[in-house]
């Protein structure tokens, strides 16, 4: 064989691996908003994806630096949380627009969504580093109420400013979706189109899953077994908001952390609820919303609602959904 003919096998022998090396599942977990960020592209190029991956865990940190009302990093929140009655605070460009989103579900929702409970939400201490054990007073609660709204808050030319002393916001129901949402851009710049970001149970989903779409697992609110799971497929988040996640019994009775703005206390009309939705940010703000509201005004207020699937786990342990939500029981394997 001469060098030039040993040359071409060499360069047909890689170029015929090359074509049938499969593609596989790169896979990446990350401690990350408070909770384990499972990071999957289905790929080739496994070099890359791994790129993508630590870029994507950096700008959802990021994500995680601005919103967050905890820990000693400063933020734009935490400047208008501290600031007084009437001082103007300009927020960073993204937590501005998050908030007139969470304002905009705020009004969708019948006010079941508010981003302006962080006193309320610090009161019942669900989310700091120290779970609580016991209820607040009702004398408790009514101050923290006053202290919340979304109609305590303004935009005006100088920022944003708060009518009411103490006023917080937080967006513990919105900001992890957000941050789902902006790593797997992160997956669309470097363009990979089959993938996945799980959050703890929050995910967006890019593509199918090799040739087939995604399967996710419901978690049952009460019980180890999963509840049933869906497919999907292409760019879909599915996000659930469940009383299991954060809570503690208290003379026998469950407090979690989601809670109704009407009463400041945890809302009472879901276990669960699971939304799919274009986007994570979205259906992180409708599942926190929906529990709120349980599956009867839920309903309702979906009709002028388009684009949302739901199930919920009902407080009586019976589900509801939107006729589109097509759960598979777990007997149902392939399909
Ligand atoms: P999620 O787990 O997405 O349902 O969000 C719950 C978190 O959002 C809580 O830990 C609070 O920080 C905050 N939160 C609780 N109740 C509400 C509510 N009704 N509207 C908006 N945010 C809330
Ligand atoms: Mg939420």
């Amino acid at each position: 064989m001469n060098r030039f003919s040993a040359l071409g096998l060499i360069f047909l022998i890689s170029s015929l691996f090359g074509c049938t090396q499969a593609a596989q599942d790169v896979h990446e977990t990350r401690f990350l908003l408070g909770t384990l960020v499972e990071f999957t592209i289905h790929t080739k190029d496994e070099k890359t994806a791994l790129k993508a991956i630590s870029k994507a865990a950096q700008v959802m940190q990021q994500v995680e630096d601005t919103f967050t009302t905890y820990g000693d990093v400063d933020n734009t929140v935490k400047q208008f949380n501290q600031a007084d009655v009437a001082q103007a605070v300009r927020l960073a460009p993204e937590v501005d627009k998050l908030l007139l989103q969470s304002i905009s579900v705020h009004q969708q929702s019948h006010a079941a969504f508010d981003p302006t409970l962080g006193v309320l939400n610090k009161l019942w201490g669900f989310s700091g580093e120290h779970l609580s054990k016991k209820p607040p007073t009702g004398a408790q609660i009514q101050q923290a109420l006053a202290q919340s709204g979304v109609q305590n808050i303004q935009k005006t030319e100088q920022g944003w400013v708060k009518k009411v002393q103490g006023l917080a916001l937080d967006f513990g129901a919105i900001a992890k979706g957000y941050a789902i949402d902006q790593g797997i851009q992160v997956f669309k710049q470097y363009g990979f189109t089959q993938a996945i970001i799980n959050a703890g149970g929050d995910m967006r989903i890019l593509g199918q899953h090799g040739d087939k779409p995604w399967r996710i697992a419901i978690r049952h609110p009460r019980q180890s077994q999963a509840l049933g799971w869906v497919q999907v497929e292409h760019d879909t988040s599915i996000v659930t908001s469940g009383d299991y996640e954060r809570f503690y019994i208290y003379q026998g009775q469950r407090y979690h952390h989601i809670l109704n703005p009407d009463t400041g206390k945890p809302a009472k009309r879901s276990q669960s609820v699971t939304v799919i939705a274009p986007t994570a940010t979205l259906a992180d703000a409708w599942s926190t919303a929906l529990f709120v509201l349980g599956s009867e005004q839920g309903l309702k207020v979906l009709k002028k609602q388009k684009g949302l699937s739901v199930l919920w786990v009902n407080a009586d342990a019976s589900l509801s959904q939107t006729h589109d939500f097509q759960m598979r029981d777990l007997a149902h394997k392939t399909e």
